[in-house]
């Protein structure tokens, strides 16, 4: 019997409250964030099992599911499940300081890692595309990016000698459920943006989640409101349909005064992204009709959009890449100055991750968003002296739309999360919060990623492509106590690309949680600063010394 891909009739929402029914909280936790990535609230196409970033699912099929939630159900608190690419496979007796589930997803042997093989063995049902989060059971919907972007935003205005982003036009492209966020960190940055996707539906989402501000698919019109937002130095999003392959390359045409550019179309998989002259409503059959073909066309595609972007760049905007390799497509595509631009890593965010520091998350299982309001609180009172931090907290106490259970993402280094961790525990044991809390972080991070076209984009010793890196961090966060611990390929920038790690672990308020908060969440970052000491980044040297890092060949 062939596998269900697609349902329509299933919706899928994750249990809230302090009651359990699995075993263990470690198990629990799993199960309903699982559940909560295919929240119809969170999930860009969960009939599809499909949560996020072109086809990134959290399971290979509904019947995988469905055996996933069961066994966690009935899995011991000293078992783990094992899940090969979103199917269960196994479960061993292990210990209790084991993680509860072991997750592999999408990895191939070196020289089969490409699209064309993937497919073939996704054809015959075998593995699934986790991308980052969305396999690994910790997406938590758009505001997942939301700081990230929003910090990288405000670099770019710091780049460009400003201390904010007023006054200033962004163009980008893929209103999904990364892309989403770009514009609402525009705006928090004080900016005006226009948004181009070829998808109305997503469109109309980001304004229905408070996102975006209006769409129109009107170009014209698109392009006279952000020009008066603009000259009245007001915050502004306007998004437009269109495809980013012809609309971006028409406004430069047109010499309309765009001084930020980038993009975050699904471009890390040339069946994701839409090529010009095919039809939204056509794309799927177009896709599957002829994969060849469509790739083809959709890097042709490219190669027009990113010569746009380099056209921009050349008459003075600041353009960069937004981790969705669409520099190396559009070079696939036959465009050859693709990567004129630089990507956002070495740009903007590699200081940050010489501290560790990345995108930190967490969830209440109590599905009760005074249990985040209070641990915003509690943050805020951990790091007193960091205003950006302050700043970050309120406008997301404000601004975010809570999609599935409430969560809060903020970045925090070395030295830090745990105490972040253990504060939490405290409020789960005392009863200030209550149900436990789960606590992970993104891929996008810097010490569990090998990704030579974003994480490591042009690191110091030429060491981009070695993935020995994720591997350990992995290692080393089954070793510390992780919940669920989880290892993937080809995440963010597509099949062949990027080998890279995650962790998530349960704040349930016991003390044996206590003690693998500490150890995973300084353990952690930790492997962040070793790899950019071991690198020669000078920063992350004085980072270990001061914070007490052993880096035995320092
Ligand atoms: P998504 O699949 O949810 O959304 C992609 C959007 O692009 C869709 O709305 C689609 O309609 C639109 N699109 C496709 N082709 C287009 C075209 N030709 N013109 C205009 N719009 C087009 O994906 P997502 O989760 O938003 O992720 C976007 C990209 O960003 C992916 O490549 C992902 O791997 C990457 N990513 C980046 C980061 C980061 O930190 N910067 C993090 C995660 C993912």
């Amino acid at each position: 019997q062939k596998p269900t891909l697609i349902d329509t009739t299933r919706t899928v929402r994750a249990a809230r409250g302090n009651q359990r029914t699995a075993k263990s909280w470690g198990a629990e936790a799993a199960k309903r964030m699982l559940m909560n990535n295919l929240d119809p609230e969170v999930a860009e196409h969960p009939e599809s099992l499909v949560v996020y970033g072109g086809t990134g699912r959290a399971a290979r099929s509904w019947e995988a599911y469905d055996a996933i939630v069961r066994t966690l159900d009935e899995l011991e608190p000293d078992e783990t499940l094992l899940v090969q690419s979103g199917k269960p496979v196994g479960v061993f007796r292990t210990h209790e300081w084991a993680p509860r589930v072991l997750i592999a997803n999408s990895n191939l042997v070196g020289d089969w890692a490409t699209w064309p093989e993937f497919r073939r063995l996704e054809e015959l049902g075998l593995l699934m595309y986790g991308q980052m989060t969305a396999g690994s059971w910790i997406y938590i919907g758009t505001q997942g990016i939301l700081q990230g972007t929003y910090e990288t935003f405000a670099a770019v205005a710091r780049s460009l000698g400003r201390d904010s982003l007023r006054g200033t036009l962004t163009l980008t492209g893929g209103a999904g459920g990364m892309g989403g966020a770009q514009p609402l960190a525009v705006t928090m940055n004080d900016g005006v943006v226009l948004i181009v996707d070829v998808d109305e539906s997503r469109l109309a989402r980001r304004v229905e989640h408070g996102y975006l501000d209006e769409y129109t698919t009107d170009l014209d019109a698109a392009v006279a409101r952000v020009l008066a937002a603009k000259d009245a130095g007001e915050a502004l999003s306007v998004g437009v349909v269109g495809n980013a392959a012809e609309v971006f390359p028409e406004l430069h045409r047109r010499g309309v005064p765009i001084d930020i550019v980038t993009d975050q179309t699904s471009a890390h998989d040339p069946l994701a992204y839409l090529p010009i002259g095919v039809d939204v409503a056509e794309w799927k059959a177009e896709a599957e009709r002829d994969a060849e073909e469509f790739t083809r066309r959709s890097r042709e595609s490219m190669a027009a959009h990113v010569a746009a972007m380099v056209a921009f760049q050349d008459a003075g905007a600041a353009v960069f890449d937004y981790g969705n390799s669409i520099r190396r497509e559009a070079e696939l595509g036959g465009f050859d100055r693709a990567f004129a631009f630089p990507g956002f890593v070495p740009a903007y965010i590699r200081p940050q991750f010489e501290e560790g520091r990345g995108p930190f998350r967490w969830a209440a299982l109590s599905g009760d968003p005074e249990d985040i309001a209070k641990t915003d609180r509690a943050i805020a009172d951990l790091f007193p002296d960091d205003t950006a931090l302050h700043r970050w907290l309120e406008k997301a106490g404000e601004k975010v739309h809570f999609e599935g259970l409430p969560a809060r993402i903020c970045w925090l280094g070395y030295k830090e999360r745990h105490l972040a961790g253990l504060r939490f525990n405290e409020m789960v044991a005392s009863g200030e919060l209550s149900a436990p809390i789960v606590i992970g972080r993104d891929h996008l991070d810097s010490g569990s990623v090998a990704s030579p076209y974003r994480e490591t984009e042009a690191m110091k010793d030429g060491s981009d492509a070695i993935a020995d890196w994720p591997l350990l961090n992995a290692l080393l966060n089954t070793s510390s106590g992780a919940s669920w611990v989880s290892l993937h390929h080809g995440g963010g920038v597509g099949i062949g690309r990027s080998l890279h790690a995650g962790q998530v672990t349960v704040a349930d308020g016991t003390d044996l949680a206590a003690q693998k908060l500490e150890r995973v969440l300084t353990n952690d970052p930790g492997t962040g600063v070793m790899r950019h000491v071991d690198a020669g980044y000078e920063h992350a040297r004085e980072v270990a010394r001061e914070r007490g890092l052993n880096i035995p060949m320092l």
